[in-house]
């Protein structure tokens, strides 16, 4: 069986490294295509060297533009690659724009394509995300979903062949590497931070950023509180804050983006998460950290219901008033599986 799989940004080299690791292992024939999507070497060289990706077989880079630009032309350069390669399935992951340029292409010249991470939805069709993952989902032959609510929302748009309950590989992944964590002394010490007495920020949501009234709110809720806070910052974040002229205070520690062992290291030990990302706030759940979530809704619902997950859109006195007082209950049911569902994919592979 040959494989073709399509990444693009990093929360998919994230996924990928699970899943490659394990179709490889069994002898399965995977070829990697990098949209370039992400490219700064933080943003995307970090993840191959430390989680053992494979290298890429094509590189597309393909980057920046408007939405329909960049789709576009990644439409055209995976249908290429598709063509030549002739594979019997394709991969995508999550609900980036390579996610949905990765499914078109293949789709319109007969090649299935696998979801990962398929149902999910935030109800919020503005998010270019929302409308990559439903677009997606509609062409996908096999939809692998992390959680029951995913496979009812797929259930709910007529979708119920191919659909396969699985668990989420971010779970393998962050389960593998919590394993190997280790002492994190040095690297507390390398950010100057203490365990457990001080937060970890991301912020890259588009809705956070290019509404400058939303990137001021976050921006002046930050710096307005008395603790110290870790931002590794996303490229999308810095471009607009510097574009608005906006400083943060100096409890706020910006740093680069992390590299995906330190950021969990630095996850595990923080007192609190405070993101607007998807990804991070199942991984505040799996680390037993309380997360604040900066958006108007969630995909990750399960982790709200169980009360770990506080959501807050950008207003200035939610976000400190939940940063200070939000306190999750003792309970912590099991959510998004058992950290193997890339095994559980390859077996639905073969
Ligand atoms: N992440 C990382 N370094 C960072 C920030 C995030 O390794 O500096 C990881 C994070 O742990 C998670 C993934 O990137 O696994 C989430 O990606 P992102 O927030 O960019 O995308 P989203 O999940 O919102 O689609």
């Amino acid at each position: 069986m040959k494989i073709i799989t399509i990444i693009g940004a990093r929360p998919q080299f994230i996924k990928a490294a699970a899943v490659s690791k394990v179709l490889r292992e069994a002898g399965v024939v995977e070829k990697l295509v990098h949209t370039g999507q992400h490219h700064d070497s933080n943003m995307s060289d970090v993840f191959f060297d430390e989680l053992g990706i494979p290298a890429p077989e094509y590189n597309l880079a393909i980057q920046g533009g408007g939405h329909g630009a960049m789709t576009g032309k990644m439409l055209e350069a995976i249908e290429e690659v598709l063509l030549k390669e002739r594979p019997d399935k394709v991969i995508v992951y999550g609900d980036t724009n390579s996610t949905l340029a990765g499914a078109l292409a293949a789709v319109k010249i007969h090649i299935p394509v696998i979801h990962v991470e398929a149902g999910l939805r935030s109800f919020n069709r503005s998010m270019p995300e929302e409308i990559n993952r439903v677009m997606t989902d509609h062409i996908s032959e096999l939809l692998l979903c992390t959680s029951d609510v995913a496979v009812d929302h797929l259930k709910a748009e007529g979708i119920t062949d191919g659909v396969h309950l699985v668990g989420d590989v971010m779970a393998d992944i962050n389960r593998t590497t919590r394993e190997d964590l280790g002492s994190s002394s040095e690297l507390l010490s390398e950010y100057c931070v203490e365990k457990k007495k001080y937060i970890l920020m991301t912020w890259h949501r588009a809705e956070n950023t290019d509404n400058v009234e939303r990137l001021k709110a976050i921006a002046e809720a930050v710096s307005a509180l008395q603790e110290i806070v870790v931002l590794p910052l996303h490229p999308r974040t810095k471009k607009a804050l510097e574009r608005e002229g906006i400083s943060l205070a100096e409890n706020v520690r910006v740093v680069e983006p992390l590299s995906y062992h330190k950021m969990t290291a630095l996850l595990v030990n923080s007192r609190c998460m405070l993101t607007d990302s998807g990804g991070v706030q199942k991984e505040a759940y799996w680390c037993r950290v309380p997360c604040i979530t900066m958006r108007d809704e969630t995909e990750w619902t399960e982790t709200v219901s169980a009360g770990w997950n506080c959501i807050v859109g950008a207003s200035k006195d939610e976000i400190l008033k939940a940063v200070r007082g939000f306190i999750p209950p003792i309970e912590h049911p099991v959510l998004y599986g058992d950290g193997h569902a890339s095994e559980r994919i390859l077996e639905l592979l073969k």
